[in-house]
């Protein structure tokens, strides 16, 4: 990609992060979850396994364990809002209803629009013209201009080294968890980094930091060596300014992550629990679905404040409300 970000990634010091995805422990909930597996319905050789949304990996803020179970239970709640415009990016969107399916239609352009780039790297001469395959006009223009500036800056010797690989999906549990599918990884040259396309700008500390430092832990997990970026493509909505961030992977993004990963464990073990108190037969639940309980307890009222934007609130709270918290 027209990647100045990428070309002028430099190793971070080896002090930033203290947790790595190759790390040993680091995946221990995931392995936990696939004895699990074995034990109860859910055969490991099933060759088509019910699997659990990654997206539990990069769950937003809870005072508890309650949105992990949630997102077992559904693969994408979330917010949608609806959209009305003839074009965006210069591409027709008249059929489009939600900013949801726009987001979609914005990772399908980018990746097209990379993958050419890919090839105007590989040209022999980088011929500019190729990037006239781009679709999506605005996109286009502002590739070309990036691309211009990224021949004044990285030598020729070096434009190969910047290509991505673009929608590769990160597969690394495929027993257990859905595959991470970030828009493209930077992994042939170092440093490497993950990279994705938003509809707006990702907020630090939102649930796209999660998701970046999960890409970003699989790719570790991957290869074994350290991956410190994320390089994000947005569009700025509801301007149409496409506009391209670095943002480095962080301790906190990371704690983010693990706590995930031991809240996922917390659920599965203590459905597991539940379900043998009760008598019931393991071996015949065949899903995560099923399997999952709901965790015990309430946020009290002065820990609710992750709740507000919530898109489980109204469930979470009518099935967890008890007596003494009060929650309706
Ligand atoms: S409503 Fe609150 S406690 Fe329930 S899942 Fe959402 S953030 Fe967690």
């Amino acid at each position: 990609m027209p990647f100045l970000e990428r070309y002028s990634l430099v190793p971070a010091s080896p002090t930033v992060r203290t947790s790595r995805g190759f790390e040993d422990g680091f995946w221990d909930a995931v392995d936990f979850i696939t004895e699990v597996s074995a034990r109860i319905g859910i055969p490991a050789a099933d060759p088509d396994p019910p699997l659990i949304p990654r997206r539990v990996l990069d769950t937003e803020r809870c005072p508890g364990a309650w949105r992990v179970y949630y997102h077992i239970l559904a693969a994408e709640p979330g917010h949608d809002i609806p959209f009305s415009r003839p074009t965006y990016l210069g591409m027709p969107t008249a059929s489009f209803q939600t900013t949801r399916v726009l987001g979609k239609a914005i990772e399908r352009w980018v990746s097209q629009a990379n993958r050419v780039y890919n090839d105007f790297l590989s040209s022999p001469v980088q011929d500019l013209a190729i990037l006239q395959r781009i679709e999506s006009p605005t996109l286009r223009d502002f590739y070309l201009t990036r691309a211009q500036a990224h021949l004044r800056v990285c030598p020729i010797d070096r434009l190969e080294s910047q290509k991505m690989d673009v929608e590769v999906p990160l597969d690394l549990f495929p027993r257990v968890l859905d595959p991470a599918n970030p828009d493209g990884l930077f992994q042939t040259s170092r440093p490497m980094a993950v990279f994705e396309s938003k509809l707006s700008y990702p907020l630090e500390e939102g649930p796209h930091d999660t998701q970046l430092a999960t890409y970003a832990l699989l790719l570790e997990k991957k290869t074994q060596e350290p991956c410190d970026y994320a390089v994000v493509l947005h569009s700025t909505y509801p301007h149409e300014f496409p506009a391209v961030i670095r943002r480095v992977i962080r301790e906190g993004m990371i704690a983010r992550v693990a706590v995930n990963l031991s809240r996922l464990r917390e659920v599965i073990e203590g459905s597991v629990s539940l379900r043998a108190a009760r008598g019931e037969d393991l071996r015949l639940i065949d899903s995560w679905k099923d399997l999952a309980a709901r965790p015990p307890g309430m946020p009290a009222p002065e820990e609710r404040e992750p709740c507000e934007a919530c898109p489980v609130k109204a469930r979470c709270w009518s099935e967890g409300a008890t007596p003494a918290t009060g929650a309706t």
